[in-house]
């Protein structure tokens, strides 16, 4: 599943080579994908706008128009693929975009799972999904007040709360994982037992550990687009996560896995002792 890194990866490579280009029409070979409109009312609304950026929030890729912004949550396995308009539907393509230069734009998802939806631009944040949303790291009014403000008296292991999107949005599992490392936080302590610095350490953290994340392109090891294979490098950066039965990189004690909140969660037994 591609997280925030990944998807700003994607971000970036889409943006090269998609904005400037105009729409003609879309065709919706499985029109579930798209939430709040209908195929035709979807492709008339689009014809005629050109892409003007490409954007992002926590896992969403915005397609910022003229007059609208496409928002796209690609799930578990949604990749787009640049291809000329004679280029043959392949299976799971279930969304077409037809450019005025004769190229199209491929939704291609296996599972199913990803969503398109079209808010007028400007209104990214009020469409469902992201309405109840948690900052994200990069977002300006993000920082350890904000998480503070957040954690309220929660008892909910702080592994879990990380991982909760309604409080910081697009941190996932392995980020999670290697945040809480950095903060020598147990993946157990109770959320209220954390002090105003363990909070501004886990945004440090979270901010730090996306940044490089980000820099080298992310974990995934996919193609997302057509013949460029955007090949995350992150993996070798991994301190504990899946790490299992390897030495911790500070201290060489065993790293150990256990489940929290159904969530595969490593960490050091002896950097990242429990409190609280
Ligand atoms: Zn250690």
């Amino acid at each position: 599943m591609p997280e925030l890194p990944e998807v700003e990866t994607i971000r970036a490579t889409l943006s090269e080579h998609l904005v400037g280009k105009t729409f003609v029409k879309a065709e919706f070979i499985y029109p579930k994908i798209l939430k709040n409109s209908d195929p035709e009312t979807f492709s008339a609304a689009i014809s005629g706008q050109t892409i003007r950026q490409m954007g992002r929030y926590g896992k969403y890729l915005f397609f910022i128009l003229d007059r609208n912004t496409l928002i796209s949550h690609l799930r578990m396995e949604g990749k787009f693929y640049l291809k000329p308009i004679d280029a043959v539907l392949e299976k799971h393509e279930h969304v077409v975009f037809h450019f005025t230069d004769g190229e199209t734009l491929r939704y291609h998802d296996t599972r199913k799972f990803g969503t398109m939806e079209l808010v007028p631009r400007g209104c990214e944040r009020e469409a469902k999904g992201l309405c109840g949303m948690g900052l994200e790291p990069f977002d300006e009014s993000f920082g350890g007040p904000y998480l503070q403000s957040m954690a309220k008296t929660s008892i909910r292991p702080v592994k879990s709360w990380l991982l909760d999107q309604t409080v910081i949005s697009g941190l996932g599992n392995i980020y999670v994982n290697e945040v809480l490392f950095r903060c020598r936080l147990h993946p157990e302590t109770p959320v209220r037992a954390l002090e105003t610095e363990d909070f501004a350490r886990l945004a440090e953290a979270s901010r730090a550990v996306l940044s490089k994340a980000i820099e080298l392109g992310g974990t995934t090891i996919r193609t997302y687009y057509s013949s460029l294979g955007v090949t995350g490098r992150f993996q070798n950066e991994l301190n504990v996560h899946d790490k299992k039965g390897e030495p911790c990189p500070l201290c060489a004690t065993p790293i150990a896995k256990i489940q929290v909140g159904g969530r595969g969660t490593y960490y050091c037994p002896h950097c990242q002792p429990k409190k609280g």
